[in-house]
Formats: structure tokens, C-alpha cells, sequence
């Protein structure tokens, strides 16, 4: 048995995964202002906890995997940068061994996603798949030849901070243009928003009654009344989207791209006409070598899957 934990910011989530299933899934909170030794004693906790919960116990565990958000060196288990909670070269496997005494590995959040995604959910056909989680930012994961594709000291595999526009708008990571300036939630709400200002009679305002009551959601409700400012939005987004898209295509090309996050919930009104965006614009025709573009499948359970998968891996 090997334990999964997905870290975040909120909350830790740790599962079992058995036959396929996740099981024994449990959380515990986490707190920004607690020291890197105190979070990793709750995730101790936590494996306690899942393990107990199966009802087999920790003797019973080979191994525990986590994905955790930051620069994360996986060679160590360390995690290098994590921003939000102030963590700089923190050996989190190293603590975690210490005190379980099981071989722990780390990954990063994005990547234990992708690994989940492929090995379990909408990638299980593919062995090139991508996936690209659409939220705040924009996170990745690339599967090549069926392995996880991490960079040197698993640097790579931010294709967020591709410059899709020169001289665009100005991103955190100190360079203008990136992708997810323009293709994340936060974009789309943000361009949503500036139409909804342009047009007060706009269909967008029935389901957004105020600005900033504006979310994700509300463009893809506004098109299902034939709006054409929603239209204008749509294109906007899917072109941005899919301009960036088109690069990882050309430069990967995978046999599948997977789209996760909450928009990825809208389905076929977003995947039809991105595909449309596409497929006509590729180096490499659609025909000499198909590329699936589909949706996640495992949601938010995708970082513990994958996790698991990573410590197994590993082991
Ligand atoms: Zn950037």
C-alpha cells in the first residue's frame, strides 16, 4: 500500500489507492504561519490517519508520495520555494522518513496531477499526454513515452510562463505576454468583465449581476442565450488558449491534450471550438497524427492518484 497526499495551501488530502480506488481518504488543515516541521507533522498525521482508516495500519504502507505546490526538487524531496507559505529548501521527505519511517517522495502539484490523469483517468490511452490545469494560473504536466517529464532539478514544465504575445501584459515571473495572462480563469474572468463594462446591456449582466459577482462560469451561461458579447469573449479566450496550445502541440505533440480546472467543466462548449482553433493550425496535420483534446476526468482527486503513482514509481 502506498499512501497519496495532496499539500496545499487550505488543507492536506491523503488517500490509499486500491484496485484503482482511493480509499482511507482523509484531511487535515494547513496553516501558512505554522513552521515546515509543523505541516510535516500533521502530514504524518494524516498517513497515521489513512492508514487506520483502511484498517490495516501503517505497517501495512511501503511508501508515501506527495504532491506539493512550489519548486520541488524530487531527486532530495525537497521542496525549494513555495511562496504562499514562506518555505525556502524545506527536506520535506526528509522529515517525513524521520518520523514514519517509509521512503517518502515529493513532487510537484501540477506534475503529481498529470501523472494521476494519465495513469487513471482521461490519459490512460496515450503515452504522450500534457495537461494543462486551468485556474488562477495556468499549471502543467507533460507525460512523455509514458514517464513524467520534470526538467533539470524538476525546473521545467511551466508552460504558464510561455510567452505567447511579446510585450504583452506583465506577469509575476518578471516577463511580459505569458500564457496564463491570457488563457487562466482569472483572464477570462477578467476579460468577461471588461465587455460586461462595454455593454450594459449585455446578457453577461443576467448572470452576473454586479462585476465582481463575475466568475468562470459566466460567459459560458451568457453564450447559451446567444449573447454576442459572450461570443466576442469566447473567441477572445479560445484563441488565446489555443495559440498556446498550438506551441506545446508543435513542440511535444502529444497524443493528448487534457484540460483540467473548473472551466474544463463546460465540456464540449469548450472543447468544440478549441479543437475548431486547432486542428487547422498545426505544423503537423491533424490526419499524419491525431491529437485527442478532452477533458480531465479525475478532478480534484487527480494530485492523490498521482501522487501514489509517483511513490510507486519510484519505490
Ligand atoms: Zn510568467
Amino acid at each position: 500500500m502506498i499512501i497519496g497526499i495532496d499539500l496545499g495551501g487550505m488543507s492536506a488530502k491523503g488517500a490509499i489507492l486500491s484496485d484503482g480506488k482511493l480509499i482511507g481518504k482523509s484531511r487535515v488543515e494547513t496553516f501558512a504561519e505554522h513552521s515546515p516541521e509543523e505541516t510535516a507533522a500533521s502530514l504524518a498525521r494524516l498517513c497515521v490517519e489513512v492508514a487506520e482508516k483502511t484498517g490495516r495500519g501503517l505497517d501495512a504502507v511501503q511508501a508515501i508520495g506527495i504532491g506539493s505546490p512550489g519548486i520541488v526538487d524530487s531527486a532530495t524531496g525537497t521542496v525549494a520555494q513555495w511562496a504562499n507559505f514562506n518555505w525556502r529548501d524545506v527536506p520535506l521527505a526528509e522529515y517525513l522518513k524521520r518520523s514514519l519511517g517509509k521512503p517518502v517522495f515529493v513532487t510537484n502539484d501540477a506534475n503529481a496531477a498529470a501523472l494521476g490523469e494519465a495513469k487513471y483517468g482521461a490519459g490512460v490511452h496515450y503515452r504522450d499526454s500534457v495537461l494543462i490545469t486551468i485556474g488562477t494560473g495556468i499549471g502543467s504536466g507533460i507525460i512523455l513515452d509514458g514517464k513524467l517529464f520534470e526538467g533539470y532539478r524538476s525546473a521545467g514544465s511551466e508552460i504558464g510562463h510561455m510567452v505567447i504575445c511579446r510585450n504583452g501584459e506583465p506577469c509575476a515571473c518578471g516577463r511580459r505576454g505569458c500564457f496564463e495572462r491570457y488563457a487562466s480563469a482569472r483572464a477570462l474572468i477578467a476579460r468577461t468583465r471588461s465587455e460586461m463594462e462595454a455593454d450594459p446591456d449585455s446578457a453577461l449582466w443576467e448572470f452576473a449581476p454586479s462585476l465582481d459577482k463575475a466568475d468562470g462560469r459566466t460567459v459560458f451561461s451568457a453564450l447559451k442565450k446567444g449573447d454576442k458579447g459572450a461570443k466576442r469573449v469566447l473567441e477572445d479566450y479560445i484563441s488565446a488558449l489555443g495559440e498556446g496550445l498550438l506551441n506545446v502541440a508543435n513542440i511535444f505533440r502529444p497524443q493528448a491534450i487534457i484540460l483540467g480546472g473548473g472551466i474544463s467543466a463546460e465540456g464540449e462548449t469548450l472543447l468544440a471550438p478549441l479543437r475548431e482553433y486547432i486542428y487547422p493550425r498545426l505544423y503537423v496535420s491533424e490526419v499524419y497524427a491525431p491529437m485527442a483534446i478532452i477533458c480531465a476526468k479525475l478532478g480534484n482527486d487527480a494530485g492523490l492518484y498521482g501522487a501514489v503513482e509517483y511513490a510507486f514509481e519510484r519505490l
